[in-house]
């Protein structure tokens, strides 16, 4: 079974990828930052714990979001898994391996999507005006990228060592164009 980790800094199209590939290819889907928004927005506990974080732009605990992983991956024994989100630091890696080792689903395969901080920064508040995320200002931008760098560009390094990643242009191109690219390899996955 397929493992895939859509991966990529904040603006990249995780989301809008995701939704296109998902019309091909029947995936167990989860994005992380959709799961934490819906509990903020249904006032769970664990959406209080998360919304201070999210709204300074900073990551929610390794050990809240590897648990929300586990019992999804519990859940979806049957499907291959499209990951959009996670895993956002080495930790979170390191668990995601020991979970699919333990289901005996095989390894992950990460595709990152590439694209220049500039146009990631122009993107992400373009989408402000429409969506209105509250994590969505450039100063809340500026932290998620620098934590993005701190943590979760390592993430990368960590399957390239393994031979496990690939990347692609996410940056020219329309968004039906870039997922030509995307789906080319996730067929040959
Ligand atoms: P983006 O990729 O555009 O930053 P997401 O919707 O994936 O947006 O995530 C929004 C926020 O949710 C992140 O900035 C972070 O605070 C939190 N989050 C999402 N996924 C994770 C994760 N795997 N680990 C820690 N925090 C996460």
């Amino acid at each position: 079974m397929r493992n895939i980790i859509l991966f990529g800094a904040p603006g990249a199209g995780k989301g809008t990828q995701s939704a296109i590939i998902r019309e091909k290819f029947d995936f167990a889907y989860i994005s992380t930052g959709e799961i934490l928004r819906a509990e903020i927005k249904a006032g769970t506990e664990l959406g209080k714990q998360a919304e201070d974080l999210i709204n300074k732009g900073e990551l929610v605990s390794d050990e809240i979001i590897i648990g929300m992983i586990k019992s999804f991956i519990e859940n979806n024994t049957t499907k291959d898994l499209l990951l959009d989100g996670f895993p956002r630091t080495v930790k979170q890696a390191e668990a995601l391996d020991e979970i699919l080792t333990s289901m005996q689903r095989g390894k992950a395969k990460v595709v990152e999507l590439e694209v220049d901080k500039d146009v990631l920064m122009k993107r992400l508040l373009k989408r402000a005006e429409i969506e209105g995320r509250k994590d969505d200002n450039e100063e809340t931008i500026r932290e998620r990228f620098n934590q993005y760098d701190k943590k979760t560009a390592a993430v990368a390094d960590y399957y390239k060592k393994k031979g496990d990643y690939i990347a692609i242009d996410g940056e020219h191109g329309t968004p039906q164009e870039i997922s030509v690219k995307l789906i080319d390899i996730l067929e040959k996955l």
